[in-house]
């Protein structure tokens, strides 16, 4: 089965490039290297020892999705494609909503005039906004997002809704993301953030090599197990399966819309990751404790049942692999 994979060489999709190749899936591949970089292409190909068709360009170019499709018989598509900075995206709200709405629908047009209608979209947690309570179900409430990172997350999912609606011949697989980190065990893919990072566990690699001095730790008045702020952090190449999964699903008996959750279920706080990777890497890290990120939420962790019963799908890597494979990646890079 061919399967065009937008954003590619990007984090997650990168991983999901290989859990594909692996599983025997033929692969089209889609970036605009906005976020990433060529050698990730290469990465791929040494870790599976298998090919595949890349195209160089942006997801707004309809011409070249155009091309695309003439050119390849893709069945299936799964979008990564997108800008992700929560802080970005609030001081550049028009290039996010450019990049991750006006984008898929450009897709969308086009996968429909070519008859493909198999997809599977990178949603978020974030779209829940502040739970009411924790572990959260696909039912909970969304909306109320505080950025328009998360507001473009909630227009895509609606977008989807309605076009199920108009055309239920259409597979849709919606999956919300809890926390990814950690990186492929080869150490030759993983998270490289362009700039300093945002996200917790880039950050503590980065202090670890001793690239940023100190580690600062947003708030430890949390209503948490010791004050700082909770999280699902899953293994990216555990999320990478669940990709496999979701596709699986929309090949086989039950069509339509479906909505999971990708997490592990388990909350960690900040100071626990910090100790974990500490412990797991024989290495100290510099951190000291300072005031709450705005936005910020005390807790936010998924309930994994659905999506063990219906997808079959389950996490396998633990805490420990996730900071040991993510230190492993960041040694590696860039050495
Ligand atoms: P990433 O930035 O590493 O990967 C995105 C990739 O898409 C990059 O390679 C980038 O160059 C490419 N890209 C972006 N816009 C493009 C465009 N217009 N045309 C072609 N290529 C384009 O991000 P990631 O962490 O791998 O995230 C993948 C998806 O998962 C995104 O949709 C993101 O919003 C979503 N997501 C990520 C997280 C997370 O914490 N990493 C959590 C929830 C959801
Ligand atoms: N965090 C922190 N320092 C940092 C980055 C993050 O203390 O430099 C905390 C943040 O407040 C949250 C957790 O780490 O409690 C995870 O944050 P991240 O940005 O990685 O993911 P989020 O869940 O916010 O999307």
């Amino acid at each position: 089965m061919k399967i065009l994979v937008t954003g590619g060489a990007g984090y997650i999709g990168s991983h999901t490039c290989v859990e594909l190749l692996n599983n025997d899936y033929e692969l089209v591949i889609l970036d605009n290297f906005s976020n990433s970089s060529k050698d990730v292409l290469d990465n791929i190909k040494k870790i599976t020892n298998k090919d595949f068709t890349f195209y160089e360009g942006d997801m707004i170019d309809k011409n070249l999705l155009q091309t695309i499709f003439n050119e390849n018989e893709i069945e299936a598509v799964i979008d990564f494609a997108a800008f992700k900075a929560v802080g970005e995206s609030v001081s550049k709200p028009v290039a996010y909503y450019q990049n991750n709405v006006s984008t898929i629908l450009n897709l969308l047009t086009i996968m429909q005039e070519h008859n493909v209608k198999k997809l599977v979209f990178s949603s978020s947690a974030t779209v829940y906004g502040n739970p009411a309570s924790v572990p959260i179900t696909e039912d909970f409430p969304i909306g109320n997002t505080t950025n328009p990172y998360g507001t473009s997350k909630l227009m895509v999912e609606q977008i989807l809704k309605d076009l199920y609606n108009s055309d239920n011949s259409w597979d849709i697989a919606i999956l919300r993301y809890f926390n990814p980190v950690g990186a492929h065990e080869s150490g030759l893919i993983g998270e490289a953030p362009i700039g300093k990072p945002n996200n917790l566990m880039p950050f503590i690699t980065k202090v670890a090599k001793g690239e940023l001095p100190k580690l600062m730790v947003f708030g430890n008045d949390y209503n948490t197990v010791d004050g700082t702020g909770v999280r699902d952090y899953i293994h990216v190449v555990d999320l990478a399966i669940g990709h496999i999964k979701a596709l699986e699903k929309l090949n086989k008996e039950n069509k339509g819309l479906f909505i999971y959750n990708l997490g592990t279920g388990t909350g960690y706080s900040v100071l626990q990751l910090i100790e974990t990777f500490e412990r797991v890497n024989n290495i100290r890290i510099n951190y000291e404790i300072t005031d709450r990120r705005p936005g910020d939420i005390d807790s936010c962790y998924s309930d994994p049942t659905k999506s063990k019963n219906e997808l079959n799908f389950q996490t396998k890597k633990s805490l420990d692999d996730m900071c040991k494979d993510a230190w492993n990646f960041e040694k590696n890079y860039h050495k």
